[in-house]
């Protein structure tokens, strides 16, 4: 271990990578469409990268326009086809048929993730395991309970209140799902389950910088039962692939998980058609430490909230508001974890830091670095990138920062804490700092007041709020984000409901 100002980087080891993920990664990727490995009308390919060695790791097909009326057509015609005859008990065995696949490939997809993403190991098994499969599983015991409601009226013309209205719930329809770089199995995992449970067939389109998990993904697709044109997934580029898909007029829906500038390009694509679209976008996450917290809980919680997946996470908790009595101490605190952590490639044993997923992202968050400093935060530690191979940079904090300055406001998607302190105990006083952003997507409350932990949890702008922890996910649970944070829900009965329409039947007798 080469020591660096204070981080470990874990330098010169040799990364060993399986043999069935070698041989996945030297195979002729091409698009899943109407069930079948097709190429790309384009001829196009996309060169995927280790974001952590900077080397190439494969290729995908670099899919057009063409391929997405392709794969949208595929998608309209098995929407009413076998796929619509087949039972809501049948629907839910192949779910989980696939759940129990992605669980016999359990160790290959966690490596196929860390070397494609960046994350460490640890980090991809908990979150295919604890996330992947039982999101599944969880949509799949949704298939079988999509009941309507009957509805006791009397409309115009029925003599005697004798009429019946009963309502169904029908899939929306042909699903367009969009999705980015940080998490790119569970992303697709999260729109998948749900569209799938509710009868609906999709047209996914991963992240270009991490395509490698949806394909393996839809190699175990194939294998489950699920018929051919219900899911079709298409590799390509966000301006063209996602903007055709974006736009198609026969796709009913989309749902999209990444920038809220993104965002506000598919609604617009949409108009078109009226598509339906749920958004899942950015945040810009308040933590709030009150004196009475549990110290032990809160300092490695904030610091987890904040640096977890090298803070490439919407839910990150990137603003800190502490009170003046224990400022001190938590920063400190925050500081020596953010100092202790092995950063490096995340397939070696105990690396728990890995790298940025690009040269972009690296550099897009050095700039905000240099900001923090031009705007006159204090560096607390970090700040500065590893210069040798791999996209990395340091944990870094920021103390003293004001709630003016442009890195207290703005997303900046990576390991950048900006830390400042209150003096008083008035809650909307502090809930109007910490909702002072464009965003509202989670917080966090840490104290052992319940009446302070549950108001201030009332008063934060936001779709998700955790008390002594931060970002409680669970698939029940529902998640999705305020303002600029996103349209709708994921997650839970509501993050189903977004793939259901209902149908009120009425009949007069
Ligand atoms: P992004 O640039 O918005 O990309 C997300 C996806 O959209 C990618 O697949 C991208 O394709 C595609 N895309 C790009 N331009 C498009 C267009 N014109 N039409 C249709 N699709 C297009 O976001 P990102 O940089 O990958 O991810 C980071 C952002 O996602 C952050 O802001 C973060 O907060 C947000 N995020 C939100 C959540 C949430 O649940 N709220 C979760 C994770 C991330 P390419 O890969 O080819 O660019
Ligand atoms: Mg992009």
């Amino acid at each position: 271990y080469e020591l660096k100002k204070g981080f470990f980087m874990s330098n010169n080891q040799q990364i060993t990578i399986s043999d069935e993920v070698k041989e996945f990664l030297k195979s002729n990727h091409k698009l899943l469409i109407n069930g079948e490995w097709t190429p790309s009308s384009s001829n196009e390919k996309i060169e995927v990268f280790d974001p952590a060695t900077e080397q190439l790791l494969t290729e995908v097909d670099s899919g057009n326009a063409a391929d997405i009326d392709a794969a949208v057509a595929a998608a309209r015609k098995a929407l009413t086809g076998e796929w619509s005859k087949i039972t809501s008990h049948d629907r839910a065995r192949m779910l989980d048929r696939l759940a129990d696949d992605i669980e016999a490939n359990f160790s290959v997809l966690s490596e196929i993730e860390v070397l494609d993403n960046g994350m460490p190991l640890e980090l991809a098994q908990y979150s295919i395991a604890s996330h992947g499969t039982t999101l599944l599983r969880y949509f799949a015991s949704w298939a079988n309970k999509l009941h309507g409601q009957t509805i006791p009226v009397s409309p115009a013309g029925a003599i005697n209140g004798e009429s019946l209205t009963y309502t169904r719930k029908e899939p929306i329809g042909v699903v367009g799902a969009i999705i980015p770089w940080n998490s790119p199995l569970i992303f697709a995992i999260l729109k998948l389950g749900p569209a799938l449970a509710a009868g609906c067939t999709v047209v996914l389109m991963p992240a270009e910088l991490t395509p490698v998990s949806a394909l393996f993904l839809g190699h175990l697709i194939q294998k489950s039962g699920i018929p051919k044109g219900v899911v079709n997934i298409v590799t390509g580029y966000g301006e063209t692939a996602g903007q055709a898909l974006s736009e198609h007029p026969d796709v009913d829906k989309i749902t999209f998980t990444g920038s809220t500038e993104v965002g506000k390009k598919i609604v617009e694509a949409s108009i078109g058609n009226l598509k339906k679209v749920t958004l899942e976008l950015g945040g810009k996450n308040p933590m709030v430490i009150f004196p009475d917290a549990d110290l032990e809980k809160a300092i490695p919680g904030a610091a987890r909230a904040c640096f977890f997946l090298q803070g490439q996470n919407c839910m990150a908790g990137t603003r800190l508001f502490v009170h003046e009595d224990i400022y001190q101490v938590v920063l400190n605190g925050v500081k020596e974890i953010a100092e202790a952590f092995t950063v490096g490639h995340g397939l070696i044993s105990g690396n728990d830091f890995g790298p940025l997923i690009s040269k972009t992202q690296k550099e897009r968050v050095m700039s905000y670095i240099d900001l923090g400093r031009e705007e006159g935060a204090e560096l607390l530690t970090g700040g500065d990138s590893f210069s040798d191979q791999g996209h990395f940079v340091q944990p870094t904090i920021f103390s003293n920062v004001d709630g003016e300055m442009r890195i207290a406001k703005e997303e900046i998607f990576g390991p950048v804490l900006c830390a400042q302190s209150f003096t008083h105990q008035d809650l909307e006083q502090i809930a109007s700092e910490a909702n002072d952003t464009p965003y509202g997507l989670s917080g966090s409350v840490w104290s052992q007041d319940i009446s302070i932990a549950h108001k201030m949890a009332m008063l934060i702008d936001a779709g998700q709020v955790s008390i002594n922890c931060h970002a409680a996910v669970d698939p029940a649970i529902p998640f999705g984000g305020n303002k600029q944070s996103g349209w709708g829900r994921e997650f839970g009965a509501e993050g189903l409901e977004a793939y259901l329409k209902t149908k009120a039947t009425t009949v007069i007798f």
